[in-house]
């Protein structure tokens, strides 16, 4: 494929230098997008403190890399402004972004439920790939160097770099911060620039771990430790309820992991010391056809416990008709209200009281970071420092799992290459 003919044409002004700090999803594109409009030797810099680029984007997906979702709407991201995410998901949508990774040479899938991931199905070819581009198109991977702190100085930004120990200065005409928040910080992203963001004047909320484990008390519930479950979960604090949402989930030593926990584990972050409690319903999805089955005891055929096995693995059938105190040789005909209603309760409405969730360790993204006021969402340009652009995950944004937070990555990336090539196009 020839990637040539799909990047822009444009040429930078000869003197211009751009530093982007980070090599993940939104670094990446953003040095990508800007870049092959410059000439000779390359003027963009691309920064990473590890020793190779997109670590992060390697384990996405586990290892598929689940990059957008065609139910993007605003409305299920965590993000101060519902009108500022609107007009970024406006501008960029799934189309957009399939778009520019065609060009790339990443052609991409959806799958039933609707999430999308690279035909080869491996983050580790997309890297690759985008690897290759990269070095086409004359970005300057200095990998392997932290950048300590930035700053302005004389109109120009000023990093501090550590490239093994050798320390040096460099100025930029342009500086994008692509240097993500704080989760899984074993891959890079350490938060470590934070306090440079906020002494460009900006505001940087609370960083809390989001789409992590949610640690509860199980009591009973620990015998169905590595039990998985399609479930319906719901945080409540006080008694009102924060959040639902429905998934996978695994019981574990401490309490639950996976998909349908992980999209409210930050409300625990949010409120520390509160009141919180997690219900359960383990049989949600299929719930309805037993109901249809339990209206009509007089046909119903087999055991109470075939009927419940039809969703659920031996082990947590046996927990629940033992917590029901159901026989587990009971016929269906002859279960009786009260028992029916015991059942249900102990398998679909379970609270447990919440006692923590997962640090940022073993969180997949950050609540928090830049407010998102202080930034243009079509440009990812600060309305606070001209030239400075603040992009991906070290932004207020957080979305759910199912490629809400690539999509948001690889879009502000994109947009602030763009907006890099066509601010500075010769006249
Ligand atoms: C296990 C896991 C699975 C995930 N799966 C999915 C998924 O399937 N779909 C989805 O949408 N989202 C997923 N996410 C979330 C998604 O990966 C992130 O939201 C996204 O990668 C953020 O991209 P980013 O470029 O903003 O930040 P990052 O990917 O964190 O990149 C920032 C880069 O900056 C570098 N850096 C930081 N500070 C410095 C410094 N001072 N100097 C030099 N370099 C620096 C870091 O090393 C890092 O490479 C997952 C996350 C995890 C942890």
């Amino acid at each position: 494929m020839d990637c040539a003919q799909n990047l822009p044409s444009t040429r930078y002004n000869g003197s211009m230098k751009v530093a982007v700090i980070g090599a993940g999803a939104a670094g990446i594109m953003a040095a990508l997008q800007a870049a092959p409009g410059i000439q000779a030797g390359g003027l963009v810099s691309l920064f990473e403190h590890n020793q190779t680029i997109g670590r992060k984007l390697l384990v996405t997906g586990s290892g598929r890399c689940n990059l957008t979702n065609d139910q993007l709407d605003p409305s299920l991201y965590q993000c101060a402004d519902s009108d500022w995410i609107a007009n970024f998901l406006d501008a960029f949508g799934v189309a957009e972004l399939r778009d520019v990774l065609e060009r790339l040479g990443i052609p991409t899938f959806k799958t039933d439920d609707g999430w999308y991931y690279p035909l080869s199905q491996s983050a580790h070819s997309m890297v690759e790939i985008l690897q290759e581009r990269l070095l086409e198109a004359g970005v300057l991977m200095r990998v392997a160097t932290e950048v300590e702190w930035f700053g302005v100085r004389e109109g120009q930004f000023e990093l501090k770099l550590n490239w093994n120990e050798r320390k040096t200065v460099e100025r930029f005409d342009k500086l994008v911060v692509a240097a993500g928040g704080r989760a899984y910080p074993e891959l890079g992203s350490k938060g470590s620039l934070f306090p440079a963001i906020e002494r460009m004047g900006h505001t940087v909320q609370t960083l809390t771990p989001a789409l992590g484990p949610i640690f509860v008390e199980l009591g009973a519930f620990k015998m169905l430790k590595g039990q998985r479950f399609d479930a319906v979960t719901s945080v409540y604090m006080d008694g009102e309820r924060l959040g639902s949402t429905f998934g996978n989930l695994i019981i574990t030593e401490k309490g639950f992991n996976g998909p349908g926990v992980m999209n409210l584990s930050h409300f625990v972050g949010l409120h520390p010391g509160k009141n919180l409690e997690l219900q359960v319903n383990f049989l949600a999805p299929f719930w309805e056809g037993m109901a249809e089955e339990l209206a009509d005891l007089e046909k119903a055929r087999g055991s109470l416990r075939g009927l419940l096995l039809r969703a659920l693995a031996p082990k947590a059938v046996d927990f629940f008709l033992e917590q029901a105190q159901i026989a587990p040789g009971t016929p269906i005909k002859s279960v009786e209200g009260e028992q029916l209603l015991r059942i249900l309760r102990v398998a679909t409405d379970n609270r447990f009281r919440i006692v923590g969730a997962g640090d940022f360790k073993n969180s997949q993204v950050t609540v928090g970071g830049v407010s998102v006021n202080e930034v243009d969402p079509l440009t990812f340009e600060s309305k606070i420092v001209p030239g400075l652009y603040l992009v991906g995950e070290s932004n207020n944004v957080a979305g759910p799992c199912g490629g809400y937070n690539l999509h948001y990555a690889f879009g502000s990336g994109i947009l602030t290459g763009k907006h890099l090539v066509s601010s500075n196009i010769k006249e």
